[in-house]
């Protein structure tokens, strides 16, 4: 490298690089958009140096389970991610994306978790409009299967007709080869629930012929937990299909222990070749849409959004109920539609899953909400300070690996999660000593500390200024080369 290249040397920090190894003391050179050199860079010429003493220096965060699909148009700062270290998100989880639009006379209520703005036509409208608005972090996307149902169905709420199936899968691979990294199946919603065996593995079929992927919300993560593991894991097996089980969690005391057998049926896919992982948000309540049947099976519901009762947001649904005079179905009934927090999860349960060997983090934040469940703002510090730093759980190098190179293998992002020379530029410092999330269930959008510096393919996003540009692209997925550099 001829001297003066260099953009950026961050110095002086400890260097976790991603992959799993031991930190180490090193610095950090950055040109234009790429790592360009790592070691002892003291005497090498820089036009700027930041110093990191004592500081951890790390792979951006990858946040695997994003609905921030709209939120690049409405709010592009996405001061949630940036101030948490994550420097890419992939976006469409759990059956609803920014496109396609539902043709005329179609609607779910699950496409309410995403925003205002009018859906797109088609992913490649919105990939086109990303690239205008400019993202400030990279974006990789999935196209929503429950979008796929209400663009090509008549009847949403049916069996696909031959020609809808054959126009679905045509549809998918439109969004793919417009640079969708997959689809995602919301199977718990309607109309992704209507959905059988034989739909989802068509549409499997299609992503695994263009090496693309599938997400699920799986179809129940109550008391039929292990038939709609299975069910996933199912679909992987037959087609080839890369999956990812999202948000993993077993709802209800009662159910509370049934990741041993989940966790053991995951393995078992694995050993056999199924290209599975899964992810976790750190936090025993759950959040999505406000469904009235869940009112009198979980206690604790607290509302997110309410489109007739704005005011309640924040309120849980008991106190709402005695309010009204009126039970708690009723109640929901009439706040609907609303989103909710269900507190149904046990924590010791989420950590044990959190340490399986191929899970990873998403924060599945819902940055359209009133008053929205805190793993928004706090998913991955919270990780950094309660699992590692707190409860020792994982090393921090572990931890990091999970949030870095696992996941760009999973997703096939490449040359992302990982620092090391010809690497993009996405880098986060912290303090370890102090790295933690504020977002609580009452403060839902305090931002973390901790997290002193971000930066997405060389330039910096946090702490944000005025005037900066928005650095983030739209990643594709590379198949099986995600750990080599592009
Ligand atoms: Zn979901």
């Amino acid at each position: 490298m001829r001297q003066g290249d260099l953009d950026l040397i961050i110095e002086g920090g400890w260097l976790i690089d991603g992959l799993g190894g031991p930190r180490r003391r090193a610095d950090v050179g950055v040109a234009g958009e790429r790592i360009a050199a790592i070691g002892d860079l003291s005497a090498v010429p820089a036009r700027r140096r930041v110093d990191t003493a004592g500081r951890i220096v790390a792979p951006g965060f990858i946040d695997v389970h994003g609905h921030d699909d709209l939120m690049f148009v409405e709010k592009p700062d996405l001061a949630w991610k940036t101030s948490q270290g994550i420097t890419s998100v992939v976006v469409g989880n759990c059956g609803v994306s920014g496109a396609p639009a539902p043709q005329a006379g179609n609607t779910a209520a699950a496409l309410a978790l995403l925003g205002e703005t009018p859906l797109f036509d088609s992913m490649g409208d919105y990939f086109d409009e990303l690239r205008v608005r400019q993202p400030v972090i990279n974006v990789a996307a999935l196209v929503g299967h429950a979008n796929l149902r209400l663009a090509a169905m008549r009847d949403p709420t049916a069996q696909p007709t031959a020609e809808e199936q054959s126009l679905m899968q045509r549809m998918l691979a439109d969004a793919l080869e417009a640079g969708a990294v997959g689809f995602s199946t919301g199977l718990a919603y309607q109309p992704g629930g209507m959905a059988r065996q034989a739909e989802l593995e068509g549409l499997a079929h299609v992503a695994a012929a263009h090496g693309a992927m599938h997400t699920s919300h799986i179809r129940n993560e109550g008391d039929e937990v292990e038939a709609a593991v299975d069910e996933v894991l199912a679909i992987g097996r037959s087609t080839g299909c890369a999956t990812v089980l999202s948000h993993h969690k077993c709802m209800m005391p009662r159910n509370w222990g049934k990741s041993r057998a989940t966790l053991a049926n995951i393995d078992r896919a694995r050993a056999e070749g199924v290209d599975v992982a899964l992810d976790i948000y750190p936090y025993p309540g759950s959040s999505t849409i406000l469904i009235p049947e869940r009112a009198e099976t979980i206690d604790d519901i607290r509302i997110t959004w309410s489109t007739p009762h704005p005011e309640c947001s924040g309120e849980y649904l008991s106190d709402i109920a005695a309010r009204w005079g009126c039970d708690k179905t009723t109640a929901a009934e009439r706040l609907c539609p609303a989103g909710a927090i269900y507190f149904a999860m046990d924590e010791d349960e989420v950590r044990r899953i959190f340490q399986h060997e191929c899970c990873m983090v998403g924060s599945d934040g819902l940055p359209n909400d009133a008053h929205p469940h805190p793993r928004l703002w706090g998913s991955f510090t919270r990780v950094l300070g309660r699992y590692v730093r707190e409860a020792q759980l994982v090393t921090l190098e572990a931890a990091v690996a999970k949030m870095t190179s696992l996941p760009a293998r999973v997703f096939g992002l490449a040359g992302r999660g990982q620092l090391s020379v010809g690497a993009w530029a996405d880098i986060v410092v912290f303090d370890a000593d102090t790295v933690v999330d504020r977002a609580t269930w009452e403060e839902p959008t305090l931002a973390s500390i901790g997290v002193e510096q971000v930066l997405v393919n060389g330039r910096q996003v946090f702490p944000a200024a005025a005037g900066m540009p928005r650095p983030g692209k739209i990643l594709r997925r590379v198949p099986d080369a995600a750990q080599s550099l592009p």
